[in-house]
């Protein structure tokens, strides 16, 4: 089986240099040139036309009206969940399969995650389960969601899009309306992606990370897309020290955060962005070449995108159909030994020794898909060469 597993990811990236990683970035546009540009002009910081041109563009591509770029995805998570209105002790809803930032994020806020089951179609948060879940352990106050079991407020649910699969964004929309929670979406890895013909973005309120290993990197930054007016102005001044404009003074309204992107990491983002639709078109047929060489192995498949979605293909993604013992190590130690640098997705948050015991539903399906995942060489490069 790994021989098979080792042929098949050969006849997709090729035979030549090792070690290939499980992603890199890839600099062949402006990059040097608006970097240097910065550089030259001495504006550096967190002031500069590469910020605000960042912001512009990047609200552009992902259908949004506004977007507020920050220096990582976890800060943008930690501060939207914040200034959304989720409060000390409040609960959030989040998957257990996802990156740990998301978890993070909902603990800098000082609440508290809440794990819930995800689907396998997606990998994303179940909607169909959740909504089993909260009738069982919820119940309603003064227009909330509270959890039976804690007395604490639900207030809000982050879904994942996972390695760039949208999940079922509409579905967990309805399920926030009804339930009252505020819904913020993860989308950190979507980049690009579309639901219904509509890039991840333009829904609601999401956030973005573009660190060195996602679809377009700016080093370390971030950022945040939303629709509303209010919520953007309130967003640009909390993530620059919400300091009054003046022109000499410093007075500052309320206790802020220093989290704006600077401009050097904007002006890398600038030319990044130029190159995105050819980084989709490589990802996408590079996972069309993934699916093809695996077509043949059973038991094994690439996971694809969810029916009504595009998916930017982040990492590609080997799910065995059931739960082999030890499959996943020991096909993990032979693509290690080949120099095919591939990784198992992340242990599930609940799990880990800070999240061990925080309120969570089943997460059988999770821990199952946990022993089950393996995702593949997916740097934007590798693809290129079938576009
Ligand atoms: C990358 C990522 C983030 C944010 O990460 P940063 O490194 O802080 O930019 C958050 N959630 C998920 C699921 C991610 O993959």
């Amino acid at each position: 089986m790994n021989n098979q597993i080792i042929s098949a990811i050969k006849k997709v990236i090729g035979d030549e240099s090792r070690p290939v990683a499980l992603h890199e970035p890839l600099f062949c546009g402006n990059e040097e040139k608006y970097v240097a540009s910065c550089i030259s002009s001495g504006w550096v910081s967190s002031v500069g036309e590469f910020v605000d041109r960042f912001e512009r563009e990047l609200a552009g591509v992902c259908g949004a009206k506004y977007a507020v770029a920050v220096v990582n995805g976890t800060c943008a998570l930690h501060v939207v969940l914040a200034v959304s209105g989720v409060q000390p002790n409040d609960e959030v809803l989040v998957p257990s399969l996802t990156f740990v930032a998301t978890a993070n994020s909902v603990s800098h806020a000082s609440a508290i995650p809440h794990f819930v089951e995800v689907e396998e179609n997606s990998l994303g948060i179940c909607p169909i389960k959740l909504e089993q879940y909260l009738q069982k352990i919820a119940t309603t106050k003064n227009g909330f969601t509270v959890n039976k079991n804690t007395g604490r407020v639900i207030r809000a649910i982050v879904p994942v899009h996972v390695f760039g699969h949208p999940c079922q964004l509409e579905n967990l929309q309805k399920i926030a309306d009804k339930y009252n929670l505020i819904l913020i979406e993860d989308a950190t890895e979507a980049l690009g992606s579309k639901i219904g013909g509509k890039p991840v973005g333009s829904h609601g309120v999401a956030v973005l990370s573009f660190n060195g290993n996602k679809i377009i990197t700016t080093g370390g930054g971030g950022a945040i897309l939303m629709q509303d007016e209010a919520l953007y102005k309130k967003l640009k001044h909390l993530t620059t020290t919400a300091k009054k404009p003046h022109q000499f003074a410093f007075e500052h309204d309320a206790v802020a955060w220093n989290y704006r992107l600077p401009n050097l990491n904007a002006a890398l983002g600038s030319a990044q962005l130029e190159q995105l639709p050819r980084y989709i078109a490589a990802k996408c047929a590079l996972a069309q070449r993934y699916i093809e060489a695996f077509k043949n192995i059973s038991g094994l498949n690439i996971l694809q995108e969810p029916e009504n979605t595009k998916s930017n293909y982040w990492l590609v993604t080997l799910v065995n159909d059931k739960v082999d013992k030890n499959w996943r190590d020991d096909t993990l130690s032979a693509l290690h030994e080949a120099k095919i640098l591939c990784r198992p997705t992340w242990t599930p948050l609940h799990l880990l020794p800070m999240y061990k015991d925080n309120p969570r539903a089943d997460l059988q399906l999770t821990e199952n898909l946990h022993k089950r995942i393996i995702s593949l060489p997916s740097s934007v490069k590798l693809g290129l060469e079938y576009v």
